[in-house]
């Protein structure tokens, strides 16, 4: 044996228990760490590097487990496929019998090292909260699915009606489902999850996908039982390869009156402020303007009817072009006293490319004050690429205000101050 078998090391565990099998870690694991059978979902402790890409998007938080175990000693995939439960935290004594002494701290996988040995890349998923902000309503969670009472919830489609400009690439969706009178209570920042007719190559029933609501807690239209959704349909894998997605497609092509299965709610971390005065940065593209919809929608709602005390409001939402862009129309029609929008457009035709982090670094100054005042709460959802550009955004302005980002992006975190969501 060696010494670096001596080692312990932080095992990332699933806990099949809670996991609904939705399949988004395994879709998201940049380095393959993740694999299932019909029976669970599991880590391979050899491929893991603990890079933490899966954690936010899990809308259970079964994913979010560990345990100090010696690294030859670490649990097999093949044995994690037969857990009904997660097994206990080793104790001392038993991680002495397996060679490793109670103040050894557990190695944590090294950070990639480029040849001239400073981390490759900055780990954005690190600073994103995994807390609520203190003054959050209380958020509901797995009301439906495979490990709750009601397997499933059935939604009425009541509206289903295209948000991108017609004759473009990007055919984005608004769906409305409504749940009559059965219980499906939502905050704005939660999603749900949504199981397509039919069955897999496999002949099993499709997984479910998530989506986040875009409408605000009383529902997309106040006095019913419902709420909408932002669904882009996939006709392009993320290497550009033409696939029609399962999900995206049964979605986008719905009729009103048809009958869907729900699963969730889910999430309970990317939940708005709701003390007076708090302000809200939301930085989005495509679909991950879905939550800020909600989160406007609600601010809208509320100081409509005169029960909201100020607090700023601020969107960057990127698109290639403007006609991508859901809910263009409506956006342009709110107060310019209510919300600041910042629009970025990476291909509009003679135009240089603009992403969301440039027009964060161009809104330095107003960003600063912002991060500096801990009312303040950021939301950022979309794009899977667009997360570590934002954040590395975040980090450049609080430097250059002379905020330390280390005690900035820790309390950030800390504090439930910045949520990341990005598929
Ligand atoms: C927390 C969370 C919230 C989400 N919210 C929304 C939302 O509000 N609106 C929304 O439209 N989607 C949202 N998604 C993504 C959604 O869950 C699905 O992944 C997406 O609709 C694709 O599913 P599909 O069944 O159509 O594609 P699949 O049949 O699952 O996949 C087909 C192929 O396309 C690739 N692929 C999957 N998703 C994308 C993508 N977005 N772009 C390019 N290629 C892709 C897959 O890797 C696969 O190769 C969210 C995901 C998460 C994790
Ligand atoms: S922490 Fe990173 S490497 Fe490990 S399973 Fe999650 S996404 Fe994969
Ligand atoms: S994302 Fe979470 S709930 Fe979904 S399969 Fe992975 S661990 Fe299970």
């Amino acid at each position: 044996m060696d010494m670096s078998d001596l080692q312990a090391i932080k095992q990332h565990l699933i806990d099949p228990e809670i996991c609904i099998r939705c399949n988004t870690c395994e879709a998201i694991c940049p380095v393959a760490a993740i694999t299932h059978d019909t029976r669970n979902y599991v880590v391979d402790a050899d491929k893991c590097n603990l890079c933490m890409d899966c954690i936010s998007p899990c809308p259970t938080g079964s994913i979010d487990n560990w345990r100090n175990m010696p690294r030859v000693g670490a649990y097999s995939v093949e044995e994690q496929l037969t857990w009904d439960e997660l097994p206990p935290e080793l104790t001392v004594e038993q991680l002495a019998e397996l060679g490793v002494a109670a103040d050894t701290p557990p190695v944590e996988a090294p950070v990639p090292q480029s040849a001239a040995g400073v981390p490759d890349s900055f780990n954005s998923a690190q600073y994103g909260a995994t807390l609520p902000p203190w003054s959050a309503a209380h958020a509901y969670t797995n009301l439906y699915g495979p490990k709750a009472a009601e397997k499933t919830i059935t939604a009425t489609v009541a509206g289903n009606v295209r948000v991108t400009a017609v004759g473009h690439e990007y055919d984005t969706h608004h769906v409305v489902l409504d749940f009559g009178s059965l219980p499906l209570p939502v905050l704005e920042g939660q999603s749900i999850g949504i199981i397509p007719r039919g069955v897999d190559a496999s002949g099993r029933p499709h997984h479910a996908r998530q989506y986040s609501v875009a409408s605000p807690r009383n529902g997309e239209r106040p006095g019913y039982n419902n709420l909408s959704l932002t669904i882009k349909r996939v006709l392009q894998d993320h290497q550009g390869n033409a696939v029609r997605g399962v999900g995206s497609n049964y979605m986008c092509d719905l009729q009103v009156g048809d009958k869907v299965q729900v699963i969730g709610p889910f999430g309970a971390s990317f939940l708005m402020p709701n003390q007076p005065r708090s302000h809200i940065v939301m930085i989005c593209t495509g679909t991950g303007s879905a939550p800020m919809r909600a989160m406007t929608e609600w601010r809208r709602r509320l100081r409509q009817s005169g029960k909201f005390e100020g607090g700023k409001l601020m969107l960057f939402f990127g698109a290639r072009t403007k006609e991508e862009l859901p809910y263009f129309g409506p956006l342009q029609n709110l107060p310019k006293d209510f919300i600041d929008i910042n629009f970025a457009f990476s291909r509009t035709p003679e135009q240089p490319k603009r992403y969301v982090q440039d027009l964060m670094r161009e809104r330095a100054a107003d960003l600063a004050d912002l991060l500096a005042d801990s009312n303040t709460y950021f939301y950022v959802c979309g794009l899977k690429s667009m997360e570590e550009g934002v954040v590395l955004a975040l980090r450049d302005v609080a430097q250059q205000a002379g905020l330390s980002w280390e005690t900035m992006g820790a309390a950030l975190k800390a504090e439930g101050r910045l949520h990341l969501e990005t598929y």
